[in-house]
């Protein structure tokens, strides 16, 4: 057959325009510029302290990344940024889905923006199973806050163990203080132990209610009403005024049981409507007094000092556990001590002994 016949059918795929290579090199290179690990540790403070947000965002990418050499960075950004930090108040806010977190916390922080505060919301869901692990990724969530030039939303770190998320978020709030943040807000989902983390973090407690669901309908546990230094009854507008009123009442009373708080302040119960941005500026006028009440008594940095000494324990604890359950022949010889113990052959505690001998070698 003629290969020259053959190319006139218009079967044959005729030469196409010289086509672009697959990837934009000018891109590529500009992307690759823009890669955290490009910044130098001085060029990363910089920007932080000069409140780039951009920069912020990236540092807290490689705080909450789990390569090595970003946990590296990290470790010498935060250490830098350390001395800057510590200026701002750090409050948690608390209570089931659907009480009204997102749209209180869009009202505080649109109130806090207009008296000229600078205000970062970080969240703690370890649970979220949502994509990005973040309720606050959730583009109707605080649609105004988002795009406000002095509020600074950091959806939560993706899913992961509570105490791993706990120790990126208090990471973070040491880089939003040195990047100007003067009031930290940190959100936790109120339905199982991140509470008591985010308590450890902050130095005020707000815990938001509703009235008339009754404390285990809201799965509240009376553990956390004793960790708030204030309650609030959300919702408290329209037929609900008179329900949240009675609920007032009968928080005040529960909280009397309560001994008085180490802190010298007495937790309050108040009412708000996040909606109707009803009972906002009550909420700051109480953590304003408390700030001025526990730093005249000196809680406040008693409180910051004692958490500042936990985070060192539990960092120590940690890493104890990690070193010792990484060790291959430790591994094998929990193995066989577990068996042992189970067959009742040996006691666990002369196992343990026996393993925490070993851990000595
Ligand atoms: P979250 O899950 O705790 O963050 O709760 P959201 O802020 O998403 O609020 C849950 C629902 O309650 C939404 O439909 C809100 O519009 C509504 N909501 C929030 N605050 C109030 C309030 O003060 N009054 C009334 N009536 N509804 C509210």
């Amino acid at each position: 057959m003629n290969p020259k016949k053959e190319f006139k059918s218009a079967l044959n795929v005729m030469d196409g325009i010289e086509q672009p290579g697959p990837v934009n090199a000018d891109a590529l290179r500009k992307l690759k510029a823009k890669r955290p690990q490009s910044l130098s540790t001085e060029e990363f403070v910089h920007g932080i302290r000069s409140g780039n947000r951009t920069v912020l965002s990236k540092a807290i990418t490689m705080v909450e990344s789990s390569l090595h050499s970003h946990q590296q960075k990290a470790q010498e950004i935060i250490n830098a940024c350390l001395p800057f930090s510590g200026k701002s108040i750090r409050i948690g806010i608390t209570g089931v889905p659907g009480v009204g977190k997102s749209t209180f916390i869009e009202a505080l922080g649109m109130f806090l923006t207009s008296q000229d505060h600078q205000i970062a919301v970080l969240a703690i869901d370890p649970s979220s199973t949502r994509s990005k692990g973040s309720i606050l990724g959730d583009k109707t969530r605080m649609e105004e806050l988002a795009v406000n030039p002095k509020a600074y939303i950091r959806p939560s770190p993706s899913a992961g163990s509570l105490g791993g998320v706990a120790r990126k978020t208090r990471e973070t709030i040491i880089l939003c203080e040195a990047a100007g943040f003067d009031v930290i807000l940190v959100e936790t989902v109120g339905v199982g132990q991140s509470e008591t983390t985010v308590r450890s973090m902050v130095d005020f407690f707000l815990l938001l209610m509703l009235a008339g669901a009754g404390d285990e309908l809201q799965g509240i546990k009376r553990g956390i009403m004793e960790m708030a230094d204030a309650i609030f009854i959300n919702k408290a507008d329209g037929d609900n005024v008179n329900k949240a009123k009675a609920a007032r009442v009968e928080y005040k009373n529960a909280l009397h049981l309560y001994p008085p708080a180490e802190s010298g302040w007495n937790p309050v119960v108040d009412l708000c409507s996040a909606r109707a941005r009803m009972g906002i500026e009550t909420v700051w006028t109480y953590i304003e007094n408390y700030r001025e009440t526990t730093k005249a008594n000196g809680f406040f940095e008693f409180q910051r000092k004692e958490q500042f000494r936990q985070v060192l324990t539990e960092t120590i604890d940690q890493a104890i556990k990690r070193d010792f359950y990484g060790r291959k022949d430790i591994a094998q010889s929990l193995a066989y001590y577990e068996k042992e113990v189970i067959a009742g052959n040996i006691s666990p505690y002369t196992a343990a002994a026996a393993l925490l001998e070993k851990n000595r070698m």
